[in-house]
């Protein structure tokens, strides 16, 4: 009767904790990342109404009130004592001389075990606004590729590991601002920090059509400044879905982007790309549209982006430190 009764409470228990927890963990697959979900972000962020996002205009704001509302629903914390999801920030617009306004927009989710080490994963929310029409379709950039992209992947990245819980290390959401006026956004992020602290930076640019290297391929900026590619590629070992090292090197690509503000400070931080740079007819052109993307490839990159920085999340892995020299290829 003993036996039977322990047993009884046993199967109770575990029923109602099945019952209770939504979903154990381990059940979050990177299939839960879905391009319902990719899709409404992508079209929101690119959509005529967002005027092309430039920094310090309202459709930024847009853009920025767009990311609150998902960090907020995905249960976010703000980051490093601010009252809410902005970083705020003045900067001199070059040409008028006018101070504005810009913010980045960032979201924490706490780590487990390692809360202290960070790993920031991050995309740039601005793009070129709107321009003197070109004989084209309108004359707003949408930016739909670069980076509403790569916004795309930070949410859906915040929502997927808020979800998984399996996070020991912190991860620090952000959206950049100001990336197309010369990486102020996350150069404002950088200045303050302790890149001690910070041990990897996941930045996302342009992840929308298939890379030169076939489908299910995306590549890395800076392989081999640190091993963290090879630890994406390990991860990816078996997925079908493969990292190359950056094909366009003497673009310098690498100190292109927002990864560069804190792979200066010797973070291991890079940027995942898919763009067919050379032969791409949309890039920094009004008619870079959400209908010239591929959903199904941002969402199969960003799944590929989940699995293959896993280990860096959840502690078993840690990057080596950045190497800067040589940054002037000539
Ligand atoms: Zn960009």
């Amino acid at each position: 009767m003993k036996k039977i009764g322990t047993l009884l409470i046993a199967i109770v228990l575990m029923y109602s904790c099945n019952t209770a927890n939504k979903k154990a963990s381990s059940e979050i697959t990177v299939e839960s990342i879905d391009t319902t979900t990719v899709r409404k972000h992508l079209y929101t962020l690119a959509s005529d109404e967002f005027e092309g996002r430039k920094t310090g205009t309202p459709g930024i704001e847009k853009a920025a009130q767009y990311i609150e509302g998902e960090f907020k629903r995905i249960g976010l914390k703000t980051y490093d004592g601010l009252p809410d999801f902005r970083q705020n920030f003045t900067f001199t617009d070059r040409r008028t001389k006018e101070e504005m306004k810009a913010f980045n927009v960032v979201g924490v989710l706490e780590g487990k075990s390692k809360k202290d080490e960070y790993v920031v994963v991050s995309g740039h929310y601005d793009h070129l606004g709107v321009r003197k029409s070109e004989g084209q379709l309108d004359s707003i950039y949408n930016g739909a590729d670069d980076d509403a992209s790569g916004t795309t992947a930070v949410m859906a990245l915040a929502e997927y590991f808020a979800k998984k819980g399996n996070n020991e290390r912190s991860i620090i959401f952000i959206a950049f601002t100001g990336e197309e006026m010369g990486m102020l956004g996350s150069r404002h992020f950088g200045k303050d920090v302790d890149a001690s602290k910070f041990v990897a930076g996941i930045n996302i640019e342009m992840i929308g059509k298939d890379s030169e290297f076939g489908p299910k391929t995306a590549w890395l900026t800076g392989f081999d400044r640190s091993d963290f590619g090879k630890i994406i590629q390990k991860n990816l070992e078996g997925t079908g879905y493969v990292l190359h090292p950056d094909p366009y090197d003497k673009q310098n690509l690498f100190f292109r982007s927002d990864n560069a503000s804190l792979a200066r400070l010797g973070i291991p931080s890079h940027t995942f790309s898919t763009v067919p740079l050379p032969t791409d007819p949309h890039y920094h052109k009004a008619s870079d549209e959400a209908n010239t993307l591929k959903v199904s490839v941002i969402t199969e990159t960003i799944r590929a982006i989940a699995l293959g920085t896993e280990s860096i999340i959840n502690g078993t892995d840690t990057p080596t430190r950045v190497v800067l020299e040589e940054t002037k290829k000539k």
